[in-house]
């Protein structure tokens, strides 16, 4: 049955998300979880609390924790914290050959003055570009699982490699709150999903690309004690007052939108799940905006009447994708047209994910 359109009245979510429902104020269950979550989060996260912690953990090892740096604001904040707050993190960048010259230089300066090590996870572009292809030709909604998975990947490496037991990511729920929905991306563990497709596809050789499996996180956490922390979450986060402080005494470039720094991620974000998907991403962001009160639900609705990638910009970016594909207009269209195929219908560990998660949950 196809559902009626529907917004929410009280964020901008709507139903492009399938589980989405709405209660007797029009107000849907994204943002009322949000708000279930904010009214009880006050006394768990402390931020000292978190720094001893970390701190006392580091017995042998030359660095207290790992910051995830993508590059993007978020990221760079947290970096930025990490150092005010006395900790000597190693930065983590990957690059999977979409970086953006901004984002670029935007990490050169940000470590440079902060005077942090930077390890940049470099992917083998041909073993990217032939995984992209395998999941164009899959149908399949998420394509920056790769990107993603990748990057737990390296983070839990180097954590390993250097005995560190925290890794202080840019997650948070002040501009994340609103989760995305179930049919808007994928589990981001599903290493065996992602070689099921590769091996339909295309069959290329993984050697040396990082992975992440159900098992390996189960490895990190629970036998060598590494975790992940939504770092934001334990400080007064707001983004604008955060870029403002960034471009003056960081020399940082800001960005036309969230998870902007990297051009796959843009385009595919931009054109891609709009254009063959239908679903528009920002309304999850511009949502986890209004619920933290840092922009109204109007303006959330305005930036969403406009483009998200300009239309002079997009047949550029059109342009640099295909060339950086080798892809014609032709292939580009074509794969736009085709419809959805669900991640499992490919092989997939989502289910022993949701089988530990139910047991975690139950012993817990
Ligand atoms: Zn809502």
């Amino acid at each position: 049955m196809i559902k009626d359109y529907n917004i929410c009245s009280r964020c901008v979510m709507d139903t492009t998300a399938d589980e989405i429902f709405f209660d007797k104020n029009n107000y849907c269950n994204f943002c009322s979880e949000v708000n279930d979550i904010s009214t009880s989060k006050e006394d768990y996260l402390k931020i000292d609390n978190l720094v001893n912690d970390v701190q006392k953990n580091n017995s042998n090892s030359n660095y207290d924790c790992i910051v995830g740096l993508s590059g993007g604001v978020d990221s760079a904040w947290t970096l930025v914290k990490v150092k005010e707050y006395g900790l000597n993190p190693l930065a983590v960048h990957m690059d999977n050959g979409w970086n953006t010259e901004l984002a670029q230089n935007n990490i050169e300066n940000l470590v440079k003055i902060l005077n942090v090590d930077l390890y940049t996870e470099v992917l083998d572009w041909n073993i990217y570009q032939s995984l992209m292809y395998s999941f164009f030709k899959s149908d399949v909604v998420d394509v920056e699982l790769l990107y993603d998975n990748a990057m737990f990947a390296a983070n839990f490496q180097q954590a390993n490699k250097h005995n560190v037991k925290f890794i202080l990511a840019g997650t948070n729920t002040s501009t994340e709150g609103v989760r995305i929905p179930s049919n808007w991306n994928w589990y981001k563990y599903d290493k065996k999903n992602i070689k099921s497709i590769n091996r339909i596809f295309f069959n290329t050789s993984l050697k040396g690309y990082p992975l992440m499996g159900t098992y390996n996180y189960i490895y990190y956490r629970f036998i060598k004690k590494i975790k992940w922390i939504p770092f934001l979450d334990y400080i007064n986060y707001n983004k604008k007052e955060a870029e403002k402080e960034l471009e003056k005494k960081f020399n940082f470039k800001p960005y036309t939108h969230k998870h902007y720094e990297s051009f796959f991620t843009k385009f595919y974000q931009g054109y891609i799940l709009l254009k063959k998907f239908n679903i528009d991403k920002r309304k999850a962001h511009l949502s986890s905006l209004v619920i933290s009160k840092q922009i109204s639900r109007n303006q959330a609705l305005e930036i969403l009447k406009e483009d998200p990638i300009k239309k002079d910009e997009l047949s550029e970016d059109i342009n640099y994708f295909l060339k950086k594909m080798n892809w014609l207009k032709n292939d580009l269209d074509t794969y736009l047209s085709r419809p959805e195929v669900k991640h499992d219908y490919y092989q997939s560990e989502r289910k022993i994910w949701n089988y530990f998660s139910s047991i975690y949950r139950y012993l817990k």
